[in-house]
């Protein structure tokens, strides 16, 4: 699959100067250094396009990029807990949680993970916070070159199983990628171009 377009369009904190073109929209999130430029920059083809926008102080930043002129990929900063409420829920920093409750041109969330790393409790609780308002997300595992096949598969089930001790209906989609190695694109890019034909 080759992406004719890849522009960066805007970068801003605040959901109401996200474009209002009314495009589908995919998310891409994950804690810092999980592989999320490396990812961006192996599914557009482009040596640099998810650093456009990260330059130093420009990080906490919603970043739009236009698609082949008919989606927009969306690079939003890693995610961590803001304040612990009153009732010691934990919650994310606002303007994550507000473009996930607000945006209505998203269609789907991909949350990444290390492959290489057991499930760590902020994921889980973002996932969590995904579901609980009803955000639908797949799970993108990166750097999968640098585990086995067999102990891919281990991780995999394992993410799964602590995901089904959550209350999940069904199991979010997921997708085994490389950047190094162009591992998962063409899976990616069927997943997107399938969601934007309905
Ligand atoms: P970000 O902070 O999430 O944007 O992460 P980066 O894309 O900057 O990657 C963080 C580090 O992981 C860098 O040193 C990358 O070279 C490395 N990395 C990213 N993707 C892969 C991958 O698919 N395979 C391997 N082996 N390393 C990767």
């Amino acid at each position: 699959v080759h992406i004719k377009t890849a522009n960066f369009v805007i970068s801003n904190s605040e959901v109401a100067k996200c474009p209002n073109e009314l495009l589908p929209e995919y998310a891409f999130i994950g804690r810092s250094n999980v592989g999320k430029s490396s990812l961006i920059n192996m599914l557009t083809e482009r040596k640099s396009l998810a650093k456009t926008s990260g330059r130093p102080g420009k990080t906490q930043l919603i970043n739009h990029f236009k698609i082949n002129e008919n989606w927009f990929l969306v690079d939003l900063p890693g995610y961590g807990y803001a304040r612990v409420s009153k009732k010691d829920k934990k919650t994310f920093q606002k303007y994550i949680t507000d473009y996930f409750t607000q945006r209505e041109q998203l269609v789907c969330a991909f949350v990444l993970v290390d492959i290489r790393h057991s499930p760590q409790q902020i994921d889980m609780d973002f996932m969590e916070w995904l579901g609980e308002h009803q955000v639908p997300f797949c799970i993108i595992f990166t750097k999968a070159d640098k585990l086995k096949p067999g102990a891919i598969q281990r991780h995999v089930t394992e993410y799964l199983q602590e995901l089904e001790k959550g209350a999940w209906e069904e199991a979010p989609a997921y997708f085994v990628t490389s950047s190094s190695k162009g591992m998962g694109r063409d899976e990616l890019l069927a997943y997107i171009d399938g969601i934007n034909l309905d």
